[in-house]
């Protein structure tokens, strides 16, 4: 009994040796938990065009959107651990924990972490034609029309949740929100003029804004936006404290062999280093993580850290899905 558990043993250690040595050998996949085309799915499509050069192997884009970007990290969380499937997803994991009473599946217990990525300023943005000119009076435009004017988002637990519900929160007024399955089609809709405004990430508004196809308020970081200069913060505009930052990271599912989970966050070091990563990056008014920070011990610390801030900030506004 005991020596077939030892033969058992060994055989496990020497197949995960095999597999880390070998690794990667095929198509590696990185879920989206959101539709192509939208802010998460531009970060993870740059990763992923460097991650393929360092890992001699291409890594593509699967999107999995649904039910606010928490059904992509469930699936992964129950895939085969063995490094070729994995999960791109933002702050929003980290709120789904106290939003969802049901969601199937823990970040921080049935994920391996590889590292963090980015921290993502969000934008309020609204169709062109929208009446308000400027942050301070979309609040009143919104309090005074809140039974008419609708705010789109990405479902409950995404990052445009998220940054509504605080708005909502701060200016004490319940809005009509429209979900979407990420904010790339929410983005083709506002410029369409079927929904009045949104907040979403700069990595998805910045060329909307830039050229000029919708109207922008205000940013959501406590300072302005190099890129985005002439847009006020929200603080600026007078909601105190008003503070979103949209940080991603990058996770394998739970028992994935360390070895390949250092080869992934070598990787993901290397693609936040990557001159065309960091120019991209930077046109889109963000930066990469510092390299330290890109590390699974890192993204260990900062998930456990938020959704221990969240928690009660949610209870609070009282929102919560099934
Ligand atoms: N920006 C979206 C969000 O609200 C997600 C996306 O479409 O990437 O979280």
């Amino acid at each position: 009994m005991f020596r077939t558990l030892i033969a058992a043993l060994a055989a496990l250690v020497a197949s995960t040796a095999v597999l880390a040595q070998d690794y990667p050998n095929r198509t590696i996949s990185i879920t989206v938990p959101f539709a192509a085309g939208g802010p998460t799915d531009t970060v993870a499509r740059l990763i992923s065009q460097s991650m393929t050069k360092s890992l001699g192997q291409t890594v593509i884009v699967e999107n999995v959107a649904g039910a606010g970007g928490t059904i992509g990290p469930k699936k992964v969380a129950a895939s085969k651990p063995d490094g070729y499937n994995l999960v791109l997803m933002h702050i929003g994991i980290s709120t789904s924990v106290s939003l969802y009473r049901n969601l199937g599946y823990s970040p921080v217990t049935d994920l391996e972490p590889i590292g963090l990525i980015t921290d993502v300023p969000m934008t309020f943005i609204a169709r062109k034609d929208f009446p308000p000119k400027d942050m301070k009076e979309l609040i009143a435009y919104v309090k005074a029309n809140k039974d008419k004017v609708t705010y789109a988002n990405a479902g409950v637990g995404a990052a445009s949740h998220l940054c509504g519900m605080l708005f909502m929160t701060a200016i004490q007024t319940d809005l009509t929100t429209v979900p979407y399955k990420g904010t790339g089609p929410a983005m083709t809709d506002l410029m369409g003029g079927q929904v009045d405004f949104m907040c979403d990430q700069t990595t998805n508004t910045t060329p909307q804004i830039k050229g000029g196809k919708v109207k922008a308020y205000a940013v959501t970081t406590s300072t302005r936006v190099k890129s985005l200069p002439d847009l006020p913060t929200v603080q600026e505009a007078g909601i105190k404290d008003f503070h979103v930052g949209v940080w991603h990271g990058l996770w394998a599912p739970k028992g994935t062999p360390k070895p390949v989970i250092d080869k992934l966050a070598a990787a993901l070091q290397a693609a936040l280093k990557d001159p065309s990563v960091v120019t991209k990056f930077a046109e889109l008014g963000t930066e990469p993580v510092p390299q330290d920070q890109a590390t699974p011990a890192a993204l260990a610390k900062h998930l456990k850290a938020e959704v221990d801030k969240w928690a009660p900030i949610i209870k609070k506004a009282g929102i919560y899905a099934d």
